[in-house]
């Protein structure tokens, strides 16, 4: 199949965008695929509606398929068509949140079918921000299944060149829209136990979701806070690795000065054994390092610009032929637990306490 690549600027929808977004739209109804930008990170669409589509979504990417799909609509009252018994807090919170990086797991409609909720009788469902997504969305009728536009098993795409890379040839359409504004998957919030439970932290924080619930009204899927409980995660997706880097990848957590020296040593013992060395530095310790390959994620005072940031840098990291990675460590409060657990995971949550 050949791919087609169209540019869209998201602040100019002008005739061209328009006539390229209702082509989109058509390939959709018609049960194509198409990767689009959202605020979040690139999504790769069918039609919710077509469990064709689904699965030819779970086949591009190659992805299991009990791993449910984020249901993306472009108004709140469609939220009515996808799920039912919705409960007044979801309104709240879209009312809060929408649109944007919240995704609300709900009991499903019959207009959703099982193959694009990976057999569950619940509906995960987000309206997103992007311009170009809304309008998109729009087009293809107003019910778009999009998990990230990556291949199963590597970084979420932040910028639509990764798309091409893993999708290229397997899908009809690809938009690039630049470069994507949060660069983390949108938080994941289950409002069907009898508590809201965050599935999936991200870019809306625990504490931002307390504040319109009330306090001690949120829980957290507790393998998220420790992988190490023996519990399985609520949110099928969270129990993959998500992303294996091609090096081996170890946190280290502990002061800066301890963290810079345990690095440092480390990637000195690595270089003599004639293994090639990444770090995943902050602009605050990037020129303390003596690694081959120093990448600055961001400033830790920028928390926003290192969730941006990081995806990118993993890729990178894999372009650059690295056997050995080490990152810093971050706060895990505020979008710090997104960070922390996207790059625990990267880590197979291998973590130095130094
Ligand atoms: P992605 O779109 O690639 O970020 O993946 C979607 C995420 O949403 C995965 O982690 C899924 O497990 C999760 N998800 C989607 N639908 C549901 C659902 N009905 N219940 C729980 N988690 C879900
Ligand atoms: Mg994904």
């Amino acid at each position: 199949m050949k791919t087609e690549v169209v540019t869209i600027d998201e602040n100019n929808l002008d005739e061209e965008a328009i006539k390229n977004l209702k082509r989109a739209g058509r390939i959709l109804e018609e049960g194509g695929l198409v990767a689009f930008p959202t605020e979040t990170v690139y999504g790769l669409g069918g039609d919710a509606r077509n469990k064709e589509s689904s699965k030819k979504i779970y086949a591009a990417k190659g992805r299991p398929s009990d791993n449910p799909l984020i249901v993306h609509i472009y108004r709140t009252e469609d939220l009515y068509k996808v799920a039912s018994n919705v409960p007044d807090i979801a309104l709240k919170l879209a009312d809060k949140f929408w649109p944007g990086p919240m995704t609300m797991i709900l009991n499903k409609s019959d207009l959703i079918p099982l193959e694009t909720t990976g057999g569950l009788d619940t509906v995960a469902v987000r309206m997103p921000s992007n311009k170009i997504a809304a309008a998109m969305i729009k087009e293809a009728g107003g019910f778009v299944a999009a998990p990230s536009a990556n291949t199963s098993g590597r970084p979420s795409p932040t910028v639509a060149q990764y798309c091409i890379e893993d999708l290229d040839g397997k899908i009809e359409m690809i938009i690039d829209g630049g470069a994507v504004g949060i660069g983390l998957e949108s938080t994941i919030i289950d409002l069907t136990s009898s508590k809201p439970m965050i599935l999936r932290p991200g870019y809306i924080t625990f504490e931002m979701l307390e504040e319109v619930l009330g306090k001690g009204n949120v829980d957290i899927d507790k393998t998220i806070i420790d992988a190490n409980s023996g519990l399985h995660p609520k949110a099928p997706g969270m129990k993959y690795r998500h992303y294996a880097p091609k090096g081996d990848l170890t946190i280290v957590e502990g002061s800066l000065e301890n963290v810079v020296k345990y690095i440092n040593d480390n990637a000195k013992k690595c270089k003599q054994q004639g293994k090639r060395v990444g770090i995943i530095a902050t602009s605050e310790t990037k020129d303390l390092y003596k690694g081959d390959v120093v990448k600055n994620v961001g400033s830790r005072n920028d928390e926003e610009a290192v969730a941006k940031h990081l995806f990118q840098i993993l890729r990178e990291f894999d372009d650059e032929n690295v056997d050995v990675m080490f990152s810093e460590s971050f706060d895990r409060s505020g979008i710090g637990q997104a960070i922390m657990n996207r790059l625990l995971k990267a880590a197979g949550q291998h973590v130095e306490k130094v």
